[in-house]
């Protein structure tokens, strides 16, 4: 019997690049959850991506807090715009692998990495958790009366999703300085299928599945147990961030001790 596979190719923290997409309203009422918690423990592989400046946030993160000026509206330009510039910002780093996240979005960077290390990250690989059953169906503008139907699968940005750099480098003519904005617009698309279009749609890759990422499009709240449970710690830990950061990181000075 064969010993169970072994990572294809180690990985280290370094080799990450975590996106977080949020917006001015949600520094308080979001973001600070996430540097209280797992951001904390990965400072040096995250980047925020958000749309003002914000003096308290700038003192915490330094330079990993990144202005994009892009417009704090919910509509596909804003987010689309947010998306592109995360995205120039892994080409230009020397990091392997890119992960976008929402900032609703608790990550495990130690089991990312063991998952991310099973591929290797000069093949094209493409890793999330499509949000629809099917494969979204889009007409591409191709002349100025020419339309094509296309269908294609996506990963859902709420739930992350992430691109080797080999990949990533394929991706550059529709994606690379402002081009991302031009064919999520092409498409008329948000910017998460906007990625799955580009994918498997212009360069024939297909998405690779991976129960590993969790969106609020399921229900989560019954799977992370309070550690200890009540009304104020409901009121305190909607989320469960903290529960599940207390879990995997003992040691936080104000996780409850064991007794
Ligand atoms: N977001 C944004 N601009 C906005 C509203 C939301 O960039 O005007 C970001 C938000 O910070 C989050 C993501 O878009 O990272 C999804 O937002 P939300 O979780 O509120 O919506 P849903 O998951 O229901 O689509
Ligand atoms: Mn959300």
């Amino acid at each position: 019997r064969s010993a169970p596979p072994g990572p294809v190719e180690p990985l280290s923290p370094e080799d990450l690049f975590i996106a977080v997409k949020t917006t001015g309203r949600y520094h308080r009422q979001r973001l600070e959850l996430l540097l209280d918690t797992w951001i904390s423990r990965n400072m040096q592989q995250t980047f925020v991506f958000t749309d003002g400046e914000d003096e308290e946030l700038r003192k915490r993160m330094g330079d990993h807090l990144i202005n994009t000026n892009c417009s704090a509206a919910h509509n596909r330009q804003a987010l689309s715009c947010k998306m592109a510039l995360e995205y120039d910002t892994f080409i230009n780093s020397a990091k392997k692998w890119f992960c976008h996240v929402d900032d609703d979005n608790y990550v495990n960077v130690g089991s990312l990495l063991k998952l991310l290390s099973q591929f290797s990250h000069s093949q094209d690989v493409y890793l999330g958790r499509p949000s629809l059953e099917r494969p979204i169906e889009a007409t591409e503008k191709l002349g100025t009366a020419e339309m094509k139907q296309v269908s294609f699968w996506f990963a859902t940005g709420g739930a992350g999703f992430c691109l080797s750099r080999g990949l990533a480098l394929k991706m550059k003519p529709w994606a690379s300085e402002g081009s991302f904005m031009a064919t999520a617009d092409h498409i008329r698309l948000p910017d998460d299928c906007t990625v799955g279009y580009i994918v498997e749609a212009l360069l024939g890759v297909r998405l690779l599945r991976s129960a590993l990422f969790h969106s609020h499009l399921e229900n989560l709240g019954a799977g992370v147990r309070h550690t200890q449970p009540g009304d104020s710690q409901l009121r305190h830990n909607p989320t469960r961030f903290r529960s599940v950061h207390c879990l995997l990181y003992p040691d936080t000075a104000w996780c409850p001790r064991p007794r």
